[in-house]
C-alpha cells in the first residue's frame, strides 16, 4: 500500500476552518485514486473534539499541547516534521491561508522535500501526482508533476466545496506526541484587532470593490455614488488600500475580508487570486475591466470590457432613472 496522504487540518481560536474540509475532500480523492489512506492532522490545545470531527478521514493524528494553541509556523513545522520523519506520508496537503502560510514553506524546507505550491487542483496520475498552479499572481496557469515524493503541496482555498469533505462517519483518531519547544525564535504576542467605527464590509448585501484600475482617489466619489445608489458600501482591493484610498478596514482578500454580499460590482480589479479568495462566493458578480482577458472575468457572472470611468457614470445614471 503507498504512503499517507496527509492534510494539515487548520485550526484558530476552537474551531477548524473551512479549508481544512476543502483539502479533505480532494485529499480523500487522491488516496482513493492511488489506494492509499488518508489521515488528518491536527495540531492544536484542547482539540479531541475537533479530531474526531474530521470523519472524512481514515484517521486522525492530533498531538494536543498548550504549545500548539496558536498556529505559530516556527512550532507547528518542527512538530509536523518530527511526525512525517516517523510516520513518512508521501503526500503531504498544505492549505495556504494566512493561519498556516508560513508551514507551506517552513514544513518542505525542513523535511528536505520539494513543494508544489499555489495549486487549485491535484490528481493521482499513474503512480505520480499532476497538479494545476497559479503561477505571476494568477495571471498564468501551469500544471507540475512531482518528480519525487514524499511532497508537500501548499494547495489554494476554494480547490474542493467544503461540503464534499464534512462527513459523519466517526474517523479513528489517535493522539500523538509532537515536539513542542518552548521556544524556537518567534513568539506570538497577541492579535491586533481592526478598530471598530467603520463599515462593516461582511454585513454588507451590496459591495463597490475598487481596484487599482480606479487610478486615483479623486475617482472614489464616482464608487461611493452607485454604492449608495444600490444601499451598499465600497470595498477595495489591496492596492487601493495600500495607496491609502480607502481604510484596511475595507480589504477584500486573503489578508483582507472574505465577503459574501448578494451583489459584488468589482471596478478596475484584475482578480488575483488572493483577491479572488476573499469574493468568490458572492452571490451575482459583476466585473468592469477594461483588459477582457483579465481573470476577473472567470468569476464574473456579468463582464463589461470597457473603461470604468466611462461606464459607472452611464450605469449611475441608468439605476438613477430606473429608480424614479
Ligand atoms: C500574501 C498576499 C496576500 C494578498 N492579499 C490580498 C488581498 O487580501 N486582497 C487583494 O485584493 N489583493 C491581495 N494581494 C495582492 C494581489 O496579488 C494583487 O496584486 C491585487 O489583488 C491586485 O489588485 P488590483 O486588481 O486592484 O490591481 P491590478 O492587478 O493592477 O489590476 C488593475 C486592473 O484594472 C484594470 N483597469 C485599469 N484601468 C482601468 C479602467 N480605466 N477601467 C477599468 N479597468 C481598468 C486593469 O486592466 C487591471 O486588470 C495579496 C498578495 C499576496 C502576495
Amino acid at each position: 500500500m503507498p504512503g499517507a496522504v496527509w492534510v494539515i487540518a487548520e485550526q484558530w481560536r476552537g474551531g477548524l476552518s473551512e479549508v481544512t474540509y476543502e483539502l479533505l475532500a480532494l485529499g480523500r480523492q487522491i488516496a482513493d485514486d492511488r489506494g492509499a489512506a488518508l489521515e488528518a492532522v491536527l495540531l492544536g490545545s484542547g482539540v479531541v473534539g475537533l479530531a474526531e470531527s474530521l470523519g472524512l478521514a481514515d484517521r486522525v493524528l492530533y498531538a494536543d499541547s498548550p504549545a500548539f494553541a496558536e498556529p505559530v509556523g516556527e512550532v507547528g513545522s518542527r512538530a509536523l516534521a518530527a511526525l512525517a520523519t516517523e510516520r513518512k506520508p508521501t503526500v503531504v496537503l498544505v492549505p495556504i491561508t494566512n493561519v498556516s502560510w508560513d508551514l507551506v514553506g517552513l514544513l518542505p524546507a525542513r523535511l528536505g522535500v520539494p513543494l508544489v505550491n499555489f495549486c487549485m487542483d491535484v490528481a493521482a496520475v499513474g503512480d505520480g501526482l499532476e497538479a494545476r498552479c497559479l503561477v505571476f499572481g494568477g495571471k498564468m496557469e501551469v500544471r507540475a508533476v512531482p518528480e519525487s515524493e514524499p511532497v508537500v503541496i501548499g494547495v489554494l482555498p476554494g480547490a474542493r466545496r467544503a461540503d464534499a469533505g464534512r462527513s459523519t462517519k466517526r474517523p479513528e483518531v489517535e493522539p500523538v506526541a509532537a515536539p513542542a519547544p518552548e521556544t524556537c525564535g518567534v513568539r506570538l504576542l497577541g492579535y491586533e484587532e481592526p478598530e471598530a467605527g467603520d463599515i462593516d464590509i461582511t454585513q454588507q448585501e451590496v459591495l463597490v470593490s475598487v481596484g487599482r484600475g480606479l487610478q486615483g482617489q479623486a475617482n472614489l466619489d464616482l464608487a461611493e455614488e452607485l454604492a449608495e445608489l444600490l444601499g451598499g458600501a465600497v470595498s477595495a482591493s489591496r492596492p487601493a488600500v495600500d495607496m491609502g484610498w480607502l481604510p484596511m478596514t475595507r480589504q477584500v482578500g486573503k489578508s483582507g475580508m472574505l465577503v459574501k454580499p448578494k451583489l459584488y460590482i468589482a471596478l478596475g480589479i484584475s482578480g488575483a487570486p488572493e483577491h479572488v479568495e476573499g469574493m468568490k462566493d458572492a452571490a451575482l458578480i459583476v466585473a468592469v475591466n477594461t483588459d477582457p482577458g483579465a481573470p476577473i472575468f472567470n468569476v464574473a457572472h456579468y463582464g463589461v470590457a470597457e473603461d470604468l470611468l466611462e461606464f459607472v457614470p452611464v450605469l449611475i445614471d441608468k439605476v438613477k432613472e430606473h429608480k424614479s
